[in-house]
Parts: C-alpha cells; sequence; structure tokens
C-alpha cells in the first residue's frame, strides 16, 4: 500500500481561508476585529522567528496583532502587570506568551495568569481541566491541527484504536484527550512504555510527539493505518541540515494509508489553529456563535 499524503500546507491555507472569511463578516456585520496579542520576552531566534511569522499570518486573515518584546531581563512583577492590561483590553481577544520563558520567570505561574478565556494556547490550567471533563474549552493549536486533519480525512473517527506516543502537557495529553472526546478507542504511549512496537501495531490512528528523528519505523505502523507524525527534528544528513518527523517517513508511507509529511504536515496547522481560536475567543466573548468546523 501506497499511502495518501495528508499536505498540512494546503489543509492550513484552507483553514486560514476560512478563520478570513469569518473576520471579514465578523467586521462588517458586528464591528469587531478580534486581536491577537504575543508577548515574547527575550531574543531566542527560533522564539523570534515564530512569532514574526504568528503576526504576519494574524495581519493576513484581517485581524490585529499586538507585539509585545520585552528585554530578556523583564521581572515577572513586569510581565504579570502586561498580562493583566491585556486582559483587560477589549481589542484583544487572544494573548499567547511564547515559550520557553527565560529561566528567572515562573512558566505556570505566567501562563495561569492569563484570562482563560483570551488563552488562545490552552494551556491555562482552568482550560487543561475543561478539555479533561468534556467541557468548551480553548484547545491547543498543535493537537487542534491534528484533529482537524483526522476529521477531514476520516469524517467519524468513533470506535477507532489511538495511539498516540508522547505525553507532555502541549501535545500529547491534550492528543488524546481530544481523540477520546471523538470516541475512539485511546492508548498513551511514552519512554517507558513496554514493547512499544505491539502497541502500536494495534493503532488505527498512530499520533507521534516524541521529539526523536524518525524513532518509528514502517514496520510498527498497521497496514492502512493514518499517521500523525507531530515531531519536528533538525538533523544533519549528507552534509545537509535537514527536517525530519519522529517516524520514518519512507517506510511508514509503504504500510499506512495516510500520512502527514514533516514539513508540511502538521506544523503549518499550528499557527492556522492559533488564529481559529482567536476568531472563536473573539466570536465567544461577544455572546456571536462559534465558527463552524474550527473548534474541537
Ligand atoms: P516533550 O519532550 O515534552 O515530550 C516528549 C514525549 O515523548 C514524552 O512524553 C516522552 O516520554 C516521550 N518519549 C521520549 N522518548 C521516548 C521513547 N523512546 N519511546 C516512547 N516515548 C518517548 O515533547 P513535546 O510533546 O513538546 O514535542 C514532541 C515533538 O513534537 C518534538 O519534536 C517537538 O518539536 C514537536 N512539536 C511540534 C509542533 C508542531 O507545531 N508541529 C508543536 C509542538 C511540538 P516521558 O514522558 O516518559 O519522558
Amino acid at each position: 500500500m501506497v499511502a495518501q499524503v495528508i499536505d498540512g500546507k494546503a489543509f492550513a491555507a484552507k483553514v486560514r481561508a476560512q478563520v478570513a472569511d469569518q473576520v471579514a463578516k465578523l467586521k462588517e456585520e458586528n464591528g469587531i476585529t478580534p486581536g491577537l496579542a504575543v508577548v515574547l520576552v527575550g531574543e531566542d531566534p527560533a522564539s523570534q522567528v515564530y512569532v514574526r511569522s504568528k503576526g504576519k499570518m494574524t495581519v493576513e486573515v484581517g485581524m490585529n496583532s499586538y507585539e509585545h518584546k520585552l528585554d530578556v531581563d523583564t521581572s515577572e512583577e513586569d510581565l504579570l502587570a502586561l498580562i493583566d492590561k491585556l486582559n483587560n483590553d477589549p481589542a484583544v481577544h487572544g494573548i499567547l506568551v511564547q515559550l520557553p520563558l527565560p529561566k528567572h520567570l515562573n512558566e505556570d505561574l505566567v501562563i495561569n495568569s492569563i484570562d482563560p478565556a483570551k488563552d488562545v494556547d490552552g494551556f491555562h490550567i482552568s482550560n487543561v481541566g475543561l478539555l479533561g471533563t468534556g467541557q468548551k474549552s480553548m484547545v491547543p493549536c498543535t493537537p487542534l491541527g491534528c484533529l482537524m486533519m483526522l476529521r477531514d480525512h476520516h469524517g467519524s473517527l468513533s470506535g477507532m484504536d489511538a495511539v498516540v506516543i508522547g505525553r507532555s502537557n502541549i501535545v500529547g495529553k491534550p492528543m488524546a484527550q481530544l481523540l477520546l472526546g471523538d470516541s475512539c478507542t485511546v492508548t498513551i504511549a511514552h519512554s517507558r512504555t513496554k514493547d512499544l512496537p505491539d502497541v502500536v501495531r494495534r493503532a488505527d490512528i498512530v499520533v507521534a510527539a516524541v521529539g526523536r528523528p524518525e524513532m518509528v519505523p514502517g514496520d510498527w505502523i498497521k497496514e492502512g493505518a493514518t499517521v500523525i507524525d507531530v515531531g519536528i527534528n533538525r538533523i544533519e544528513r549528507d552534509g545537509k541540515n535537514k527536517l525530519v518527523g519522529d517516524v520514518d517517513y519512507a517506510s511508514a508511507a509503504e504500510r499506512a494509508g495516510a500520512i502527514t509529511p514533516v514539513p508540511g504536515g502538521v506544523g503549518p496547522m499550528t499557527i492556522a489553529c492559533l488564529l481559529a481560536n482567536t476568531l472563536t475567543a473573539a466570536c465567544r466573548s461577544n455572546g456571536l456563535p462559534e465558527p463552524e468546523g474550527l473548534t474541537a
């Protein structure tokens, strides 16, 4: 079997176009322009790139983008004061604090100081609890993007066996909750899982979120399974820098029914879902119906 490639780049462009349409409607019919505030502390080069591209795409879909760049030695007090100001600013519907933060800042404290209704990353403890209890929440962007691609490919996921490899708070755990919410039978695997190959071989859906280059070989994949590769790993091969996932794409694509490539799979969906979450937050805060197909 040769797998169908799930084109995350094209799908993300479709999601962004949907968001842009809804934003235009919201402006015209309700006079509301969704606004996303991104806070960056310090000058981490990767974070700077992410923040720049988030800002650019926010503007491209017609939303307002507010960038707050703070010195690396900004105090916790000053950062919390800025978040408080953004929490109380009616023009700001979404707040994202770019992680990781410099070591002297308490990440949990900072994230939990964001108004949960504006927490477009879905990391606030209230949103984690709401998701875990199957209630309406802000859903972390990367797992939301994976869910959208799976729903688009399969329609209903009900009754499917899903294995999520990785149990991080930002990907693995929320991914498992979302799959459970769609009535999959979910296994969460991690570094202590016994006989991982056997666990993965049972899965109709495999979501790999490990951070180990090409760790999952094709012979772990059940014939016809859908493989979602969240991993982004930079490696050097044949003297060149290359981006690879957590799945060995070439061998997995020979057995899977469908697979996301790296790059061009899950990655582009993450920013698209950030924009979708900002739109959702703007609708909710104004008592308007949520955009269809853009939430969990
Ligand atoms: P973490 O490092 O927080 O978590 C990795 C998880 O993988 C842990 O739960 C760990 O288990 C598990 N793990 C590690 N080694 C093994 C192993 N040998 N067998 C089974 N499980 C193992 O990573 P993240 O969840 O933050 O990210 C995972 C990957 O996804 C990374 O490559 C990251 O770059 C990428 N990513 C991509 C995004 C995108 O937009 N596409 C967004 C976010 C992340 P244990 O808990 O036991 O240690």
